[in-house]
């Protein structure tokens, strides 16, 4: 493999864990966190949490757990052509939704509504916090005691009375500065890999219809392509025919202009990267075709009455689970329980945001169906 760019992240010169361990034999140490994560309890919960569909309303609509690994895929290629370090990528990847709750966004704003007055609810921190203290693996340490590197990631974006919180993983928020390149990469995959399985679950699902979508100029352009290539294709496979194509020209022209964006500041280090301006980005034509999609996705798709349904029902959920522990903390499991007496809000958000789709409706019917014990 060539040699890793001098901007990149080396496993080496980490800044270390919180907790101080012997190097990892036979793997770097990126390679053991992206492993740590995959082997956490709350990785194998993302498969029951809902993207932008709740699971049961279909097998084939992208879960949390296949959303990060496309997010992981893509951040791989790209990190390969720039030089980056891959596995960090990935860890960021993999990890970067681990604080989701039960019901995508809505279920992060019922619960950040809830938590108002006991500190708010921001799903990014809460990825962080899986990682740092809630994940209960090892005997000497509370989380996984994730690099700097791979944390420092997971943690996008951070309110300053946060930040001042949370020691040297906050503080570039206050410095202004940016994280590695790796990381840029993760946020940028991330976006990559919703725009496009949105599209194609918005089609597959029926709730946006092919004729719409050819309104939007990125999805127009690579549909004509397709349709010049294959005049008699129909069917599913023009549709992912299109989308692979969106895909490859975004990951191309992100490498592309990042690539002039580094050669341009000339990092010699991953502290001149923390110190340059954000690095990683599309051109200014992807960006505003980019842009143009976002809008779409929003009006058309995840603004459709039929998604507003399931977020009202979602909401509804939420609130009333969070309002019900609140006035009886006994109602929450024992482990939960102990944590409640030190601070209450903050364990009943914690037990919550833990929770998958279908678990959160099961203790709903718990609570408040006199049909089921
Ligand atoms: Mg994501």
């Amino acid at each position: 493999m060539a040699d890793p760019a001098a901007y990149a992240a080396l496993s080496e010169h980490s800044r270390g864990r919180r907790h101080p361990e012997p190097a990892p034999a036979g793997r770097s140490e990126f390679q053991r966190d992206r492993d740590r994560i995959i082997h956490s309890t709350a990785f194998r919960r993302l498969e029951y949490k809902t993207q932008v569909f709740v699971n049961h309303e279909g097998d084939l609509f992208r879960t949390r757990l296949t959303h990060s690994l496309e997010v992981a895929q893509i951040g791989r290629a790209i990190a390969r052509s720039l030089g980056l370090d891959q596995d960090l990528v990935e860890a960021i990847a993999l990890a970067h939704d681990l604080g989701h709750t039960p019901f995508g966004h809505t279920g992060q704003d019922a619960l950040n509504a809830c938590m108002q007055d006991y500190g708010g609810f921001e799903h990014n921190l809460q990825s962080l916090r899986v990682v740092d203290t809630l994940e209960e693996r090892y005997a000497e340490f509370d989380g996984l005691n994730l690099t700097f590197e791979t944390r420092e990631g997971i943690l996008k974006h951070c309110s300053l009375p946060h930040a001042q919180q949370l020691g040297e993983i906050g503080e570039r928020f206050l410095h202004k500065q940016q994280p590695s390149l790796e990381a840029q990469v993760a946020n940028l995959a991330d976006e990559i890999a919703y725009n496009n399985h949105d599209v194609d679950d918005g089609l597959r699902s029926e709730l946006i219809e092919l004729d719409q979508l050819s309104q939007v100029t990125v999805f127009a352009r690579h549909l004509s392509e397709v349709k010049q290539r294959y005049p008699v294709l129909s069917g599913r496979r023009v549709i992912h025919e299109t989308v692979r194509r969106m895909i490859n020209t975004l990951i191309t022209d992100l490498v592309a202009q990042s690539t002039k964006n580094i050669s341009f500041a000339n990092p010699r280090s991953i502290d001149d990267v923390r110190r340059a301006q954000p690095l990683i980005g599309f051109s200014g034509a992807i960006r505003t075709e980019q842009h143009e999609l976002k809008q779409f996705l929003r009006t058309q798709l995840y603004q459709h009455y039929r998604v507003n349904r399931m977020s009202g029902k979602a909401r509804r959920i939420i609130k009333a689970l969070f309002d019900a522990f609140m006035q009886d903390p006994k109602l929450l499991p024992p482990q939960y329980q102990d944590k409640a007496r030190q601070d209450q809000a903050r364990a009943i958000a914690d037990y919550i945001a833990g929770m998958t789709d279908r678990y959160a409706m099961k203790e709903y019917r718990h609570l408040f169906s006199v049909e089921e014990l």
